[in-house]
């Protein structure tokens, strides 16, 4: 299998050709397909670390994205530290290196100033940040399609995280594709995600 053959938008084939990607890894070869599938499906996505996750996740949102929209923001992805958030973030700009309007804006403490607003196709962010900026209404989830939640493990599972995870959900569309992603799903996180993330494909490597 090539990514040529997933029917990806030529701009993400073109990030993926000088990431030097030559082929989809295993969960990529595997997810790609079920995640880009229409109409959309949620996916739950057990993987190490390693194993092309983010690459998976982020090629997902690239080609979902319409980016001749570039106020409105379209795909969320969150994750449990400002560290990762930054990480993806420089992952969605290495992959859309090539994508006209590409935008990306980062739903972390201090990233966004008060009177701000959060008016990027792409953000990412961590839950509570994420949950403040949507209440005071500086962030408009009404046109969001995709909701990623990295390291679901993590994020589902404490207390804390996994509440506000909830919460952000509830704000957003009931039609929202929701995609976790994580290397581990301990039994009990596993129920919570089938609940989170409704009628998923699931898969597992
Ligand atoms: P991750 O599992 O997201 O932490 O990614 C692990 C590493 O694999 C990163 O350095 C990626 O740049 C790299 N990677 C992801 N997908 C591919 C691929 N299809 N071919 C080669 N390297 C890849």
């Amino acid at each position: 299998r090539t990514f040529q053959e997933l029917g990806l938008p030529n701009e993400v084939l073109q990030g993926l050709v000088a990431m030097q990607f030559q082929k989809p890894s295993k969960v990529q070869e595997r997810a790609l397909p079920l995640m880009l599938s229409d109409p959309p499906r949620n996916m739950i996505a057990q993987s190490q670390s390693g194993t092309g996750k983010t690459a998976a996740f982020v090629t997902t949102v690239l080609s979902r994205v319409d980016f001749t929209k570039p106020t409105q923001p379209q795909a969320l992805l969150l994750a449990p530290s400002r560290e990762l958030a930054r990480q993806i973030e420089s992952v969605i700009g290495q992959i859309g290196q090539f994508v006209n309007n590409l935008g990306v804006a980062t739903a972390i403490p201090g990233a966004i100033p008060r009177d701000g607003r959060v008016d990027k196709p792409i953000v990412v962010g961590t839950p509570g940040t994420t949950m403040d900026l949507i209440r005071r209404r500086q962030f408009d989830v009404s046109g969001l399609r995709v909701l990623v939640i990295d390291e679901a493990d993590n994020m589902l599972d404490q207390q804390g995280l996994g509440d506000q995870c909830s919460r952000v959900k509830k704000m957003l569309p009931e039609t929202i594709q929701i995609l976790l992603f994580s290397a581990t799903f301990p039994e009990k996180v596993l129920k919570y995600a089938t609940v989170f993330a409704p009628s998923a494909n699931m898969i597992k490597l």
